[in-house]
């Protein structure tokens, strides 16, 4: 039983935050002045019911890629029980999993991520400057970063990127410089539009859009094309290098048409977009309850699709609205 909304799209990729809070304050996520208000850990959904929840959409709602995020997900306490929990069922039900991550707390842990399957590491970056990297995170952690995105790179994972969140006058003057650093690196960068949330003082001005940073970047370079139809990211080879770059275009130009993507919070609200609500009932107390059958909770994770919108608002309509920053939303 697939997940499929009314426009036949069909959901194999569920990304699911694991905690609401993060180290880092972002300023373009998590800007200092922004008070959320945070869960408490016990209306986060616990280790066990992430489990029934995983186990039920890939055995029974054909979820082919789980990406855990959050807030920092490596920040949760005890994390990589989680990882050692799904283990076995990656083995049976043959899944792909990835991991979202600032790569604070990171490189530690990689040999046991991939020891336990993990598949795919994206690791997020907006510069190549220490000073810089402290005024857009407020907080010192470049070289604990980049050494993680080193190491990450020499263990061996399936897939490792490098996600460029691109700020008009913050880090556009960078563009180069990040192809240029991991030019000799198998990795993949994406360079990320800027997106509106609450609280993040977004304004068309300080849009670059992916057409923009492609022909800045081609001034320099020159780029093959990667087949990307029904990708979320525009793909391309730098020629003469081990690298490739993307371009998430959510903005400027929208790939709804092939979203693929449910997303569930650390709460267990599911949001059938990533600028929509999230769903009012929480799956934890279903989830939480073994009276409750995998069935039943099977057919809640269906439903919000069923008001899926054909595509997201545009990045006027999105300022107007009141919604979530993507720490909260689980990005
Ligand atoms: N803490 C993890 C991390 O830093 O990767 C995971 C959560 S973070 C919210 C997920 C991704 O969302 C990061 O790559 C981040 O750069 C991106 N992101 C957050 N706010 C954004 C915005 N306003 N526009 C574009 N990307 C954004």
């Amino acid at each position: 039983m697939k997940l499929v909304d009314n426009y036949n799209r069909i959901h194999d990729y569920v990304r699911i935050s694991l905690i609401d809070k993060c180290n880092l304050n972002c300023i373009y996520c998590n800007p200092s002045n922004y008070h959320i208000k945070f869960e408490k850990n016990k209306s986060i959904l616990s280790y066990e019911e992430l489990y029934r929840l995983i186990k039920i959409l890939v055995r029974d709602l054909e979820v082919k890629k789980i990406r855990f995020t959050g807030g920092e997900p490596l920040i949760r306490k005890d994390v990589m029980k989680l990882f050692e929990m799904i283990y076995p069922l990656k083995k049976e039900f043959n899944f792909e999993t990835g991991i979202t991550t600032n790569g604070t707390h990171l490189s530690d842990k990689l040999e046991s991520l991939h020891y336990h399957g993990i598949d795919k590491l994206n690791i997020s970056l907006d510069t190549l400057n220490k000073k810089r990297f402290f005024s857009i995170t407020g907080k010192d952690c470049f070289d604990d970063t980049l050494n993680s995105i080193r190491k990450a790179i020499s263990v061996g994972f399936k897939s490792v990127k490098i996600n460029v969140v691109v700020i008009k006058n913050i880090n556009d003057d960078e563009l180069n410089d990040f192809v240029e650093y991991f030019k000799s690196f198998p990795v993949t960068v994406r360079f990320i539009e800027y997106m509106p949330f609450t609280g993040n003082r977004w304004d068309d001005s300080k849009l670059l859009s992916w057409r923009e940073i492609k022909s800045r970047i081609e001034q320099k370079y020159s780029l093959t094309e990667i087949e990307s139809k029904g990708k979320v990211s525009k793909d391309y080879f730098v020629n003469g290098t081990n690298l490739k770059i993307g371009f998430i275009s959510s903005i400027s130009d929208h790939f709804c048409d092939s979203c693929s993507r449910l997303r569930i919070t650390a709460k267990g609200q599911i949001k059938n977009c990533l600028f929509s609500s999230p769903s009012e009932f929480s799956l934890k107390t279903l989830l939480a309850n073994q009276l409750v059958s995998d069935e039943v909770i099977a057919d809640y994770i269906k439903e919000p699709l069923q008001s899926k919108w054909l595509k997201h608002p545009g990045a006027d309509e999105l300022t107007q609205m009141n919604q979530n920053n993507m720490m909260n939303i689980g990005g």
